[in-house]
């Protein structure tokens, strides 16, 4: 194309050139005819850029103005370039208010965010949700609107993999979760839904699980006591109801142990401790548990092992982290073999605190690992009777572990041992000053 206007603008000058000398030889000034002739031209072409320019400013869009020759086919051009982005457009109006509709009819809510956290776009449920208002709350930062410490810890740690589930800002009897997705070159697309009826839900388990746990929890102390009085009794340790007696007496030890578990964990779901938080000096309390593990152990002559190599301190809740750590350490003597090592370590890197108990014992098959946090998830619950192990301990230890920030590791080879690691985030760490 640029090809054929180049040869078509030097054939017409050329034309229009020889056409003037022809001219000014015949009238005797060639070189006056050939500048007037060059003026012309040049007049012609600043005439033509003119409505050129006037039509793109004034009509764009519309029919080109009229021109014959090279002009007309640049005119002809742009319009049909015109024309094709026209359509493009079109296309694509089409589809994003498409998607608009679709994502206003949506039952969640659906916020769109700029880079900085600025709210661009957001659909009708999202008004009702979260109470925002267009155009208003328009071009607002998000933290503006959602106030809620927990959102804005939430959006500003920028770690989206778990959603977030707090109260509306609207009504705290309505309960939000929240989901952020990055995308594009930074852009936040948070997906609000209403998870009210979810909730109400699981408290209602939460209650029951607590409340049935503690009414249970009087009436068996009152079958342990009289078990007890009556195994202590002439007649109850010499007669033929020894042996049921006893028996009665271990389930309904199990049955307390199962009860206080239960509670226990009812009590880490619900309650917010995070006032009563003290700094912990893990080492100071890792002896006591050797003890009590030893004590455990009695005759089956375990061997425990205890090195600190620091004695930093961590935030937390002293009771919680003792249940858990004792956790792991009584699981390690009761699953380990008579005689069996044992070694619980404490100590401290860049990433954090790790506590971690190692045992010899027979350790666990790799399909299980994932699921050994599970309540009442047992690998082997012939071996677990024996034990009288209630199946929640590391549902536990995962729980506590959760409230501070931490998690759990496992490793084990079956055969050759196990390794529990509670490791801590740096964050919970608390320097000697
Ligand atoms: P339990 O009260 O039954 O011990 P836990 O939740 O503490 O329940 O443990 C779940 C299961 O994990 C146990 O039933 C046991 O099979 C396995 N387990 C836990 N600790 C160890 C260990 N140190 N070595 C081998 N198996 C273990």
């Amino acid at each position: 194309m640029s090809r054929n206007w180049f040869t078509a603008i030097i054939g017409r000058l050329f034309w229009l050139l020889l056409a003037c000398l022809i001219i000014g030889l015949a009238l005797g000034q060639p070189a006056w005819a050939l500048v007037v002739g060059l003026g012309i031209y040049l007049l012609h072409t600043l005439w033509q850029t003119r409505r050129l320019q006037h039509w793109l400013r004034t009509r764009p869009g519309e029919p080109p103005p009229e021109a014959r020759g090279l002009w007309g086919s640049i005119f002809d051009d742009i319009y049909r370039l015109q024309r094709r982005d026209q359509r493009a457009r079109g296309r694509l109006q089409a589809v994003i208010e498409r998607i608009q509709t679709s994502t206003a009819a949506l039952r969640d809510g659906v916020v769109m965010l700029d880079r900085e956290g600025h709210l661009e776009w957001w659909n009708h449920s999202a008004e009702q949700l979260l109470g925002l208002r267009a155009p208003n709350d328009s071009g607002q930062h998000v933290h503006n609107l959602l106030r809620d410490p927990r959102f804005v810890e939430y959006f500003d740690k920028a770690d989206y993999r778990e959603p977030l589930n707090i109260p509306s800002p609207l009504s705290i009897s309505t309960w939000l979760q929240y989901n952020i997705t990055r995308y594009g070159n930074g852009e936040r697309l948070i997906l609000v839904r209403d998870v009210t009826r979810l909730h109400n839900l699981e408290q209602m388990r939460k209650d029951f699980v607590a409340n049935v746990s503690h009414e249970l929890r009087t009436p068996l102390t009152v079958l342990v006591g009289y078990l007890e009085t009556m195994l202590d009794s002439e007649e109850g340790s010499n007669s033929r109801w020894l042996r049921p007696l006893n028996q009665m007496q271990q389930q309904a030890s199990r049955m307390q142990s199962l009860l206080n578990d239960l509670l226990m964990l009812s009590r880490l779901e619900t309650s917010d401790t995070r006032a009563e938080e003290k700094p912990v000096r893990i080492d100071l309390l890792l002896p006591d548990i050797r003890k009590d593990a030893l004590a455990l152990s009695g005759e089956r002559q375990h061997e425990i092992s205890l090195e600190c190599h620091t004695s930093v301190a961590l935030r937390g809740l002293e009771t919680e982290l003792r249940s858990a750590i004792s956790n792991l350490v009584y699981n390690a003597v009761k699953y380990t073999q008579d005689g069996g090592q044992i070694q619980i370590s404490w100590s401290q890197d860049e990433q954090g605190a790790r506590l971690s108990v190692t045992d010899n014992g027979p350790g666990i098959s790799p399909e299980h690992l994932s699921r050994l946090t599970e309540r009442f998830y047992r690998v082997d619950s012939s071996r677990n009777s024996t034990t009288g192990g209630t199946g929640l301990g590391l549902a536990i230890v995962k729980h506590v572990l959760m409230r501070h920030q931490g998690e759990l590791q496992i490793s084990s080879t079956p055969g050759k041992g196990s390794t529990f690691t509670c490791v801590f985030p740096a964050a919970r760490l608390l320097t000697e000053s």
